[in-house]
């Protein structure tokens, strides 16, 4: 009799960040009824206990670090929105920031946003072992996947092997990335977090030059601001492209940027072009009544970003661009991605990503305030262009677009795609790889079914169940055609439809 055969059930998460929270509240919902199991497992793998729960993203920081959604949207349901909000409103001791006109579209702090995945967590496990879950946590890495004699799945660690029916992936985003090897240079600090421990190793007087210009650079320039830094600060990136600020989303009845129409203009043109999307755009922006060309100006490479910050805060309500781009259905995103010619797909893998990254990923409208008084007071500078950043004697010269004055402090901010990630997460992405459990699609994310999840069996749709049934991913790690997943709203949805998919594949096993 085999694993599946006797109706138990074995589920191993690989990661016990924020990702695990939001899984285990998902399956404790649909497992709730189902009481056929004669065994049920929850196993969660995090080497590191401090990160279990709030993972590095909501660890205890500086209040400076704050969520980059409204409470309102920021929860470990998908289909409950403001359960956080919810939660806070109970905790008076929790302050719910500041930046909005009310709690509900204020920004909490990610420490209390912390805390309320540290209650959800302890609050899963007492309803798991309630519905009869024996929940285990291992302080383990896992380094490999093998396929189990049971047709489940072993997870390696260096000390042991244990049985599963499934596994999921859960196990974030990249890892700094170190564009220019400067890890053994005195000075270069290759991860900003906890912002509390690295930070206050830097001179207030030295000009500390931060790699990269999205959130995590962000949340370096206001931790340092914070800390009352008085020297200048430099970010710099490839393109010098900010998060957008964080505004309301319209709903829009697409005209243009539909299926059909994209289908068209593929099949009169033999493949996509991105010349043909920008039409399609502009065509719903004047649909809907603005100036396409005075919006999307701000996306070109001429555009100031101090400029562009002022018009945002001017108009904290219209941001079209935002609107529209989150109003594509991540289906359809995928459609587009599947009839762009090889050579714009390639444009957006290298040059456009980081503009739909500052869409899908946006900053709340203190942050920008705080750095564009920071910009005005000339404190705070964004360069593009940069291609090297090099030690000589004792500082930093960075190659960018502009000129930028030596750096005494250059602080990491950027992070390699899954694929490519290095430490735990690297090892175990090269091992499935290798075993032929995953493969990677063109824009650096583990080929799933949109579906369910599943990996995609690199060896073809078998006619059998494939290699990688009841294998998982979510998160950061599926990323690859929807360009980001790991917010908040990307990782529950993922939870959500890993559950579903597990309930099924169980349901499918104790009939078949
Ligand atoms: C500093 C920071 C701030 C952020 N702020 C926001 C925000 O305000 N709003 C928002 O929506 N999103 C934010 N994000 C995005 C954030 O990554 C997600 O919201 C969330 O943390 C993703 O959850 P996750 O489970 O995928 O990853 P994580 O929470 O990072 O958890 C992954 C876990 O996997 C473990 N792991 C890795 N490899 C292995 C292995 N081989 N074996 C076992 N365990 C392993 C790691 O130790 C880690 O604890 C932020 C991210 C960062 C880094």
């Amino acid at each position: 009799m085999t694993l599946r055969d006797r109706r138990d059930i074995r589920i191993a998460v690989i990661g016990g960040g924020v990702g695990a929270v939001s899984l285990l509240d998902s399956l404790l919902e649909t497992f709730a009824d189902a009481r056929q199991h004669q065994r049920r497992e929850l196993s969660i793998y995090e080497p590191d206990p401090s990160r279990l729960a709030h993972g590095l993203a909501f660890a205890p920081d500086l209040d400076s670090a704050i969520v980059n959604l409204p409470n309102q949207r920021m929860t470990i349901r998908d289909r409950d929105c403001t359960h956080f909000l919810r939660w806070l409103n109970t905790r008076p001791e929790h302050s719910p920031g500041a930046g909005g006109d009310s709690p509900a579209t204020s920004f909490a702090t990610r420490q209390v946003f912390g805390s309320y995945l540290d209650e959800q967590f302890d609050r899963c496990l007492k309803s798991a072992a309630d519905q009869g879950w024996q929940v285990r946590i291992h302080h383990e890495t896992v380094l490999s996947v093998s396929d189990g004699a049971d047709g489940g799945y072993v997870l390696h660690t260096s000390e042991s092997a244990r049985e599963h029916t499934h596994a999921v992936l859960a196990i974030g985003p990249g890892s700094p990335a170190d564009p220019f090897d400067l890890v053994d240079a005195p000075g270069f600090l290759e991860s900003p977090y906890p912002l509390k421990t690295v930070l206050p190793q830097v001179d207030p007087k030295d000009h500390v030059v931060i790699l990269g210009t999205g959130l995590t650079a962000i949340d370096v320039a206001l931790g340092l601001l914070y800390l009352g830094h008085q020297g200048p600060l430099t970010m710099t990136s490839r393109h010098g492209i900010l998060p957008q600020i964080s505004s309301g989303i319209a709903l829009y009845e697409m005209q243009y940027l539909t299926a059909p129409r994209i289908r068209e203009y593929a099949r009169g043109s033999k493949g996509l072009y991105l010349a043909d999307l920008w039409n399609l755009f502009k065509g719903e922006l004047t649909a809907a009544g603005f100036d396409a060309d005075a919006e999307l100006s701000w996306l070109l490479p001429e555009s100031s970003p101090m400029d562009h910050l002022r018009h945002q805060l001017r108009n904290p309500d219209a941001n079209p661009v935002r609107s529209l781009f989150q109003n594509v259905p991540n289906e359809l995103k995928e459609v587009i991605r599947s009839l762009l010619v090889p050579q714009e797909q390639e444009k957006i893998r290298t040059d456009y990503r980081t503009h739909l990254k500052s869409l899908q990923c946006p900053m709340p409208s203190t942050t920008a305030r705080t750095l564009l008084s920071a910009m005005e007071s000339g404190q705070l500078s964004i360069v593009p262009g940069v291609t090297g950043v090099r030690l000589e004697g004792s500082r930093f010269h960075v190659t960018a677009q502009t000129e930028v004055p030596p750096g005494d402090t250059v602080i990491d901010a950027t992070k390699t795609s899954p694929a490519e990630s290095k430490g735990a997460p690297g090892k175990l992405m090269s091992a499935l790889t290798r075993d032929g459990y995953a493969s990677w699609d063109y824009y650096g994310g583990l080929r799933v079914s949109r579906r369910t999840n599943q990996l995609h069996d690199p060896t073809g749709p078998g006619t059998a169940a494939g290699r990688t049934r009841g294998l998982y991913a979510m998160g950061e790690l599926t990323s690859g055609s929807i360009y980001y997943a790991s917010s908040l709203p990307a990782v529950n949805e993922g939870a959500d439809i890993v559950a579903a998919a597990i309930a099924l594949d169980q349901e499918f096993t104790s009939w078949s």
